[in-house]
This record gives C-alpha cells, sequence and structure tokens, in this order.
C-alpha cells in the first residue's frame, strides 16, 4: 500500500514538472513561432562571443537582490525572463527584461544597436510586435498588439532643414496614435503624421476609424 502511494506520489510530481518545464515552455514556444507569421521578428544584431559571460546586476527595487544576466545568449535569472522572456528565439528584442535593458545602458554595450533599436528599448520593448517600414525616406518603427487600438510611432523628429515631405534627420522618438478615436495621445504628432497614419490602417491595424475592427 505504502509503495502504491509512493509511486502515484513520484508520477504526480514528475508528471507536474513535465507539464510546467518542459510541455508550457513549448507551447508558448510555438506560439511564439506562429506569431511570426503576422509580423517578423525584430532582431538584434549578435554580440561578440567575449560578452558569453555572467554580469551580476543590482536591483531597482530590492537593496539586497541581484541578477545574473549575459549579453551574448540575452539571458537573464529573473523571474519575468524565466516565465516570458526566455521562450522567445535567439537575439529577439523581446528576450530583453529590464535587467537586460539596465546593464546594456550602464556598460554602454547598447550603442552597438542602432538608433531606431535603443528607442524601442528605451521604451521597454512593452509591444507585442515591431514592424519595421520606411517612410517618408524614414526608416521607423509601428509597434503594436493585434487587439490594442494604441499603436506606438518610432520615428525622427523633424529637424530645421529637413523638407516636409522627409526624409527626416533628427533624433528618434516615440509617438502613440490611438487608430479608434484617430487622434494621437497629447495631440503630439510625428513628422509625415499624414502618411503615418495612412499606412496604420492599411498596414498595421488594418481598420478604419469607427468601423468594426480587423484583427491581424
Ligand atoms: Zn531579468
Amino acid at each position: 500500500m505504502l509503495i502504491f502511494i509512493i509511486s502515484t506520489l513520484v508520477f504526480v510530481v514528475a508528471a507536474i514538472g513535465v507539464g510546467r518545464w518542459v510541455i508550457v515552455p513549448r507551447i508558448k514556444r510555438q506560439r511564439i513561432l506562429a506569431s511570426y507569421d503576422v509580423c517578423p521578428p525584430w532582431l538584434l544584431p549578435e554580440l561578440p562571443k567575449e560578452l558569453d559571460k555572467v554580469v551580476k546586476v543590482g536591483s531597482r527595487t530590492r537593496d539586497n537582490k541581484s541578477y545574473a544576466v549575459n549579453f551574448y545568449r540575452l539571458s537573464c535569472n529573473c523571474r519575468r525572463f524565466r516565465h516570458s522572456r526566455s521562450h522567445y528565439p535567439p537575439n529577439d528584442i523581446h528576450r530583453l527584461c529590464r535587467h537586460l535593458r539596465q546593464e546594456l545602458d550602464t556598460s554602454n554595450v547598447i550603442l552597438r544597436y542602432d538608433e531606431l533599436t535603443r528607442r524601442i528599448i528605451k521604451d521597454r520593448v512593452r509591444d507585442k510586435f515591431y514592424r519595421k517600414m520606411t517612410l517618408l525616406g524614414t526608416e521607423m518603427a509601428f509597434g503594436f498588439h493585434p487587439e490594442s487600438d494604441f499603436i506606438r510611432v518610432f520615428t525622427r523628429r523633424r529637424q530645421a532643414n529637413d523638407p516636409a515631405e522627409g526624409p527626416f534627420t533628427g533624433i528618434y522618438d516615440k509617438f502613440t496614435f490611438n487608430a479608434d478615436q484617430d487622434i494621437w495621445i497629447h495631440g503630439e504628432s510625428p513628422p509625415g503624421a499624414e502618411a503615418i497614419v495612412k499606412t496604420i490602417y492599411e498596414s498595421v491595424v488594418r481598420s478604419t476609424p469607427n468601423n468594426e475592427r480587423v484583427k491581424v
């Protein structure tokens, strides 16, 4: 009887372990790979092999806590990374947890990435998808989630001598558009806003103002 109870317990614990550590991560990974059909991944350039080492990062919220990050592998031992960001394939920008982002910045390793990527990282990599496009001669990115009306546009500001139709040469900044209400948040629109809004409705959210949303 005792042997039966023990073997049942061992079986249950093993089953939970397999589910949690093998099956769930595999399902999450497959979902991410399937989502690449909606929008290709935003891949970071691979960093040099010499950065394949563990760096300790202090927690900003808890004094005595520290985390171990690795730039080459884009990995961290924090909870958020283990449960979510680690399921993204190598070099996907979504692997960057708060600690990786913090240490990339502190160590200036972030300067190895292009300006547009750096601006997305500064925004904490909050969007499910980042679609890169060239509009008005300017490379920009649209951050969005298929079920959200908010689209973050990462594009350059206009410098005094830039033509109205682009290209724009100022620093990269973030502008947020509400596709349901057809407005820019805080009333701040990016240079070339008209063409950008048209692209948002045609290619990013595939919706029109006040019409029913068509999910991508
Ligand atoms: Zn972390």
